[in-house]
């Protein structure tokens, strides 16, 4: 017991579980008992495109796992989503570096592909490894061995923008050695905000038919070791979809993320009742527990000082998000309407 987060820490710190599902959750469980069989879209909150374009084929009958994939392309291929696909941020060799999988529900396949070096779309990838192959996951020289055979096209995936960014950070990295640190007027630049960057996107939705289907695809940590792989091409990590049951997905800590199974266990508290929001909450109570025997991943307060966000939908068209620390939103269409809505949390930051 001595490792588990009290009650009394969840109230002094944030909202505890049953105060935080009832802030969002309840209009969200009663929305989705109401329109049961209704199409949704769910995504991290970089996702409102991949929600919006996701829906569009959805509306056309097409293939949900198709529709996710569709959408969270748009986000792979703009430079400016640094999180991402084209215009990641690198590991520390100034390489991008991508991950990604997918998971289709009405056939319980999945496919992977990490450390993909060159090539712009990983989801379509892994999409590939799944539909053509007897394997789940492909990593490094082997995927993009893989990617090339497939017709996609290497290129060089780090914009400038991400490349200055590498300089600057492994300019101030030391003082012993060659390299000068940067100068005052590039200190101000938004290079300094992007120490421990990193981001994925995470789309999973359901279709008219109650078919499941989920995609997340990331470049990982900002200045990882080349090689590191993160939770997002992890089945039961950063996605898992029990197409009885419900989708879930991941974005924030990959380690914490794959060292729990996540996302696998997301849709196990849904499978046992658990509405969407809940089943994100409680993974995070969890996840928060055990972080506790790594001193180093705790703040001054004993808590995690880490992020880390589930999104899930369950079989009825339930939707639901939560993330460790207040202040953030995950992408929703709901058949209706393309927003962004809060996400339920278990820590309240401090102003
Ligand atoms: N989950 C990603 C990873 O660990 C990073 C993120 O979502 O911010 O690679």
């Amino acid at each position: 017991m001595k490792n588990k987060l009290s009650r009394r820490n969840f109230l002094k710190t944030g909202i505890g579980i049953g105060a935080a599902a009832v802030l969002t959750g309840r209009k969200n469980m009663a929305r989705g008992a109401e329109e049961k069989g209704k199409m949704r879209v769910v995504a991290s909150g970089n996702g409102l495109r991949a929600t919006e374009k996701g829906m569009e084929l959805l509306r056309q009958g097409k293939d949900p796992l198709d529709a996710v994939i569709a959408g969270v392309n748009i986000v792979e291929n703009d430079p400016n989503d640094r999180s991402v696909g084209y215009g990641g941020l690198p590991n520390e060799d100034g390489v991008v570096e991508l991950d990604s999988s997918v998971m289709h529900g009405p056939t319980h396949n999945g496919g992977a592909v990490a450390s993909l070096r060159n090539i712009k779309n990983p989801s379509k990838v892994a999409k590939i490894v799944m539909e053509r192959t007897d394997h789940v996951l492909l990593v490094g020289r082997g995927a993009l061995r893989f990617a090339k055979a497939h017709g996609f096209k290497e290129e060089n995936l780090l914009t400038d923008r991400a490349r200055e960014a590498w300089l600057r950070r492994k300019e101030r990295l030391s003082d012993r050695d060659f390299w000068f640190p940067p100068k005052p007027e590039e200190a101000d630049r938004e290079f300094a905000s992007f120490f421990d960057f990193h981001g994925t996107i995470n789309c999973i939705a359901i279709d008219a038919n109650g078919d499941l289907a989920g995609v997340t695809t990331t470049s990982g940590f900002f200045f990882k070791i080349p090689g590191r792989v993160g939770d997002s091409p992890i089945i039961g990590a950063g996605l898992y979809v029990d197409n009885d049951v419900g989708a879930a997905g991941s974005t924030g800590r990959g380690e914490a993320n794959i060292l729990n199974c996540g996302s696998f266990q997301v849709v196990n508290f849904m499978s046992r009742g658990s509405s969407p929001e809940e089943a994100c909450l409680k993974t995070l109570e969890r996840i928060a527990n055990k972080s506790k025997l790594l001193p180093r991943l705790l703040n001054e307060e004993g808590l995690p000082r880490f992020g880390l966000s589930f999104y899930a939908i369950n079989k009825k068209g339930e939707y639901g998000g939560a993330t460790m620390w207040s202040g953030s939103r995950y992408a929703v269409h709901d058949g209706k309407e393309n927003k962004r809505v809060p996400s339920a949390y278990l820590f309240k930051r401090k102003k």
